[in-house]
């Protein structure tokens, strides 16, 4: 028998975040809110996830990509938008293999 705690158990706090997140999507205070939050609990993916959509969002779009959230052909290797949007794709696939997508959309 194991006593594992599940890995996206409940939490009243990042509950109510989550609500407030959804209330004013616009807002970034609450998304980094509960993105300490997330940490708190060991949901570092998620917490990473979070941060670095707000980033993307503050950040300007890469130069090579009209859309910040698309794929760029940027030649810059160091180009900080296009880390940022590939870092969200890496944790996107983590998250999803997690099935945290699951958990929250069933919630
Ligand atoms: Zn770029």
């Amino acid at each position: 028998m194991t006593t594992t705690r599940p890995r996206h158990h409940a939490d009243e706090t990042a509950d109510a975040l989550y609500q407030a997140v959804v209330t004013k999507p616009f807002d970034t205070l609450p998304r980094l809110v509960l993105a300490d939050r997330l940490q708190e609990l060991g949901e570092d993916e998620r917490a990473e996830f979070i941060r670095v959509q707000v980033e993307l969002d503050q950040n300007p779009p890469c130069s090579g990509s009209a859309n910040r959230r698309m794929a760029a052909n940027c030649s810059d290797p160091y180009c900080r938008a296009c880390m940022l949007r590939d870092r969200e794709v890496q944790l996107c696939h983590v998250l999803e293999s997690q099935g945290v997508f699951d958990a929250i959309h069933s919630a």
